[in-house]
């Protein structure tokens, strides 16, 4: 029987294991830590698989020709193809080979105004609320960036029942990213995967096929630095991504990919707030498309679409300005109005919660401009210039609001009255892109030769995404992690 060794326990490790195992190998997963999950237990755990059984009017042809063009020309188009056209059968196996369900979501394609783009969405696949068996509840990880077992489709549909949440929490039902991790992780126990905890393993063993499936590098300052476009101020997700399947993978002479990329986000710091020994930081989503709000840099100036994807946002935060020779963006701040703030949660505050210190406030914006070291006139100007076009519904200087993902997301509308709040934002990332490069079938190729190193895989962060600077779509991430995590595992299996 072949052996599988999988390092690293988040989706895509899970995937492998499960795969592998129902290919007929014995199946081992380690992972790090006590608790199984990593960054995918923290996680919206909405995938995105396009051409999905669930849709009858997508195509892997249209979905193709959206990855291709966000990827500007520049990604594996062999793995964009394989991923195009193995989406839909990634979907079927997660919901033929665990007991999860997956729902789709109506979340726009992040551009859905290109060609192959869906405006109405639906290539998103949410797992339902899911309740793990005793022995899966132990393992999965705690997810402190979530407050109560809510899907997104709820949130999305703005009634909250806090019953039905009170209910779910009382019985153990898990939604989001631990659904997800749940799902797989009973159904790996059932098939016989070994799984263990509290292993951390740093050199690859010299037996049996393996699969990395360590996440990304972002935790790691030194890998961090050496291959990022930019420095990720806020890394969002969970505290193993250090880099060692990058690392194993190096000391192995594979070829790398995408390694200047990642899944790009601006996020916020809660002082205090704790993630893995580390300080924890927040993605912030919805609340960059309110309207009453806008996002300024130091010299006061919007840069960018608000409403639009956090990675594409992200990604602005770190452009380089030549004339001023400097990221003009790294530094930025969400500025509101009195009537946002009674009216939408901002991170984890609530709409009554008092102001509390991290939150900028004054009651006129030259005095909140100087209090964030911003230039008084031109924070007002911008703000005046801003109004006067949000008032009939436009923004000529960045198409805020006429994109189908902005308007999904928020409104457009003018500062009103003060008081006037700053929040601080700093460039962030979800996980990094870059690692081993892998063949359509997680095989990873060797920097000498291009051909396939034998028994190595990668899948998920810890290996090249195939899609370039693009993030296609909510669950972009996860639907990568999930398809590659099957055909490596399957792969290693022998299969
Ligand atoms: C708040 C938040 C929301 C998100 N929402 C979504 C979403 O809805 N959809 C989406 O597509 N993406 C989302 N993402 C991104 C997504 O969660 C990640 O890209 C994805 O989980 C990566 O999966 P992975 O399996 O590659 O890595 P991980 O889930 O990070 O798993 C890697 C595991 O390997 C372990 N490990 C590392 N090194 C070792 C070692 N040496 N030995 C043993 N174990 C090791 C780690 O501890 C970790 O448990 C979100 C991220 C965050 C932070």
């Amino acid at each position: 029987m072949a052996t599988v060794t999988v390092i690293g326990s988040g989706a895509a490790g899970l995937t492998a294991a499960l795969a592998a195992r129902l290919t007929g190998a014995s199946a081992t997963v380690y992972e790090r830590y006590e608790h199984v999950g990593g960054t995918t237990a923290l996680s919206g755990g909405n995938a995105w698989l396009p051409a999905h059984h669930q849709l009858d009017d997508d195509t892997p042809e249209a979905a193709l020709t959206y990855l291709r063009a966000l990827a500007l020309g520049d990604a594996d188009d062999d793995g964009l193809r394989a991923f195009a056209h193995g989406a839909r059968a990634t979907a079927e196996w997660v919901e033929r080979e665990t007991s999860l369900e997956l729902a789709p979501l109506a979340y726009p394609d992040y551009h859905a105004e290109f060609a192959g783009g869906r405006p109405q969405g639906g290539r998103t696949l949410e797992p339902q609320p899911y309740r793990p068996s005793p022995r899966a509840a132990r393992l999965v990880r705690d997810a402190p960036n979530v407050t109560a077992p809510i899907t997104y489709a709820e949130l999305a549909g703005g009634a909250i029942d806090r019953e039905l949440l009170r209910e779910r929490q009382a019985a153990g039902i898990v939604t989001m990213g631990r659904a997800l991790v749940a799902g797989l992780l009973d159904a790996c126990l059932a098939a016989g995967v070994v799984v263990e905890t509290g292993r951390r393993v740093r050199t690859l063993p010299d037996e049996g096929a393996v699969v990395l499936a360590t996440g990304g590098f972002e935790r790691n300052p030194q890998l961090a630095r050496a291959f990022l476009r930019g420095p990720v101020r806020a890394p969002v997700g969970a505290g193993g991504a250090e880099g060692d399947g990058l690392r194993m993978a190096m000391g192995a002479g594979a070829q790398l990919g995408c390694m200047s990329e990642a899944w790009w986000c601006p996020a916020i710091s809660i002082p205090g707030e704790m993630l893995d020994g580390g300080a924890m930081y927040r993605l912030i989503l919805t609340e960059r498309a309110r309207p009453g709000s806008l996002i300024v840099d130091t010299a006061g100036r919007r840069f960018v679409d608000e409403a639009q994807n956090y990675n594409d946002l992200g990604r602005t935060m770190l452009n380089f300005e030549a004339t001023s020779y400097s990221l003009p963006h790294a530094r930025a701040w969400l500025v509101f109005d009195g009537a946002y703030r009674k009216r939408y949660r901002v991170g984890p505050l609530g709409r009554r919660d008092p102001d509390p210190p991290w939150l900028d406030r004054a009651d006129e914006l030259g005095t909140l401009a100087e209090r964030i070291g911003v230039p008084p006139t031109a924070l007002e100007s911008t703000v005046e210039v801003f109004n006067a076009h949000a008032e009939n519904g436009e923004d000529p200087d960045f198409g805020r609001g006429s994109f189908p993902y902005d308007r999904f997301m928020g409104d457009l509308g003018p500062l009103g009255d003060g008081p006037y709040y700053a929040l601080a934002l700093h460039p962030g990332c979800l996980g990094t892109k870059g690692g081993p490069r892998t063949d359509v079938d997680g095989r990873v190729l060797a920097a000498a030769d291009g051909a396939p190193i034998p028994r190595l895989h990668a899948a998920g962060n810890a290996a090249a995404s195939p899609f370039g600077l693009g993030y296609p779509g909510a669950g972009a991430t996860l639907g990568q992690a999930l398809f590659q995590g099957l055909r490596a595992g399957t792969q290693a299996a022998g299969g």
